[in-house]
């Protein structure tokens, strides 16, 4: 499903809210109550784009397909804001309302239903902007926002003591509680699923300094190179939490494989793994795949542990395309942080059409390019900018930067492509 499709879908439901809202709504006293009107316009638009959230966090195959899960995500932090604004909005209009007309509120038990939602609701989207500067841990925010799944029936409730029976929007209501149950369902599934079908750890070796290599056997599964996956560990009997990794192999090789660098908790404990351990495992999610879009050449661009979704998209060329053109370049701070760098060179020997520029950013003695990558290094080594796709995935500012390189140089966004590796 393409995102054109998708925000096609979510304007449709929103306009056809309006439309239900309309049909309700007496227009001949609209003057008189209209703080009350807008207000009860706001709530069932709130509702629809809160329900949204949960369709964009929900990891549906076919709609993370078409929009990879980083812009899912994306969304689901817009369209979550945009969602609180709107009922925000009807709670403060609706007391307005209530306190011009009447002297007072009138909190009924279905109305602290409502805000006893509202305030979790923005308690979490608080959350989700500032735990990593308040230092709480991922694993404890990520909880606390899946008790979002229980606030939503709180809405419902609230929704459906206040509209009349029979009204367009209390049809609409039905639909969103079974659609929501549909979503609820679908991801109980998936972790009966992905519980039911354990990998076994088949190797472990380290590849650099703080950089280790996991290879996993289990059920097939198909998925393009550069795609990831959530990972949880069983070791000794403790089930880590699921962390995503880029599938380091190709989908062309036998087992799949992550490789994580040391960052914190989990991807420190990833060489305390032993071959037999159990991994649970939720794949493929993402669109960071040459094979997604029309190309000529291939131009890579790496930072760091970025490099991971290009050894597995230059594995799958290796073996099923050899003559494609493609240039990666690679920035990292020393040559001691590379890894993959035998079958790098093992590469460049064999494949006649592909060229790696290792770039050191902090080793006087390195003798290939030195400082940091830049607009004007891509254009030394590539002859034009012209019929070539552009694929960046490194540490944030490094993507950004080079992304706006890109665009300084002209070349179109739509042949640009990134990943963060960051959710
Ligand atoms: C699409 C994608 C592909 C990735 N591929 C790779 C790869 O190939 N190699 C690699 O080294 N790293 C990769 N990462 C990053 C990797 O997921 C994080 O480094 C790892 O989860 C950090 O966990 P930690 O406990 O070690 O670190 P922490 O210090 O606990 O976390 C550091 C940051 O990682 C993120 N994070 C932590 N836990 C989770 C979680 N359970 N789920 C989602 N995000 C989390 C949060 O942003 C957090 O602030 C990828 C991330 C994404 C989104």
């Amino acid at each position: 499903m393409k995102a054109r499709l998708v925000s096609l879908a979510i304007t449709g439901m929103l306009l056809l809210t309006f439309i239900f809202w309309a049909a309700g709504t007496d227009f001949s006293t609209f003057e008189d109550n209209y703080l009350r009107q807008i207000s009860l316009l706001l709530a069932p638009l709130g509702l629809v784009i809160i329900f949204t959230q949960f369709v964009l966090a929900s990891r549906i195959k076919r709609i993370e397909s078409g929009l990879g899960l980083d812009r899912m995500l994306r969304w689901h932090r817009f369209f979550g804001r945009a969602g609180l604004a709107f009922i925000t909005g009807h709670v403060v209009l609706i007391a307005a309302y209530r306190i011009t007309a009447f002297g007072e509120l009138f909190p009924t038990t279905f109305i602290w239903v409502g805000l006893l939602a509202l305030i979790g609701f923005m308690i979490t989207a608080a959350l989700a902007s500032t735990y990593r500067i308040i230092g709480l841990a991922y694993e404890i925010w990520r909880n606390i926002h899946l008790a979002n799944y229980l606030l939503f029936p709180l809405v419902l409730i609230h929704v459906f003591y206040h509209t009349a029976d029979g009204s367009a929007l209390y049809y609409l209501w039905i639909l969103l509680a079974l659609s929501y149950a549909g979503i609820v369902i679908y991801r109980l599934y998936r972790i009966v699923m992905i519980r039911i079908n354990p990998y076994e750890v088949t190797d472990v070796r380290q590849e650099a300094k703080d950089i280790w290599t996991l290879e996993f056997s289990g059920k097939k599964i198909g998925y393009l190179p550069g795609q990831f996956m959530f990972v949880q560990l069983l070791r000794s009997g403790k089930l880590s939490s699921a962390h995503p990794f880029t599938i380091s192999n190709s989908p062309t090789r036998e087992n799949l494989s992550i490789t994580p660098k040391k960052l914190g908790d989990f991807t420190l404990s990833i060489k305390d793994t032993r071959v037999g351990d159990k991994a649970f495992i939720d794949a493929p999610y993402g669109v960071f795949s040459f094979l997604n879009y029309r190309h000529e050449e291939l131009v890579f661009i790496a930072g760091g542990i970025g490099i991971t979704p290009f050894i597995s998209m230059l594995r799958y060329i290796r073996d099923k395309m050899p003559e494609q053109k493609v240039t990666l370049f690679w920035t990292n701070r020393n040559e001691d942080m590379l890894c993959f760098r035998d079958e790098l060179e093992e590469m460049e020997r064999e494949l006649p059409s592909f060229k790696a520029i290792l770039v050191m950013s902090d080793q006087p003695d390195w003798e290939g390019e030195k400082g940091h990558l830049s607009g004007a290094m891509l254009q030394g080594y590539l002859e034009t900018l012209d019929q070539k796709d552009f694929f960046v995935c490194g540490p944030p500012d490094m993507t950004a930067d080079m992304i706006y390189e890109l665009k300084e140089l002209q070349v179109p966004p739509a042949r640009i492509h990134s990943e963060l590796f960051r959710l």
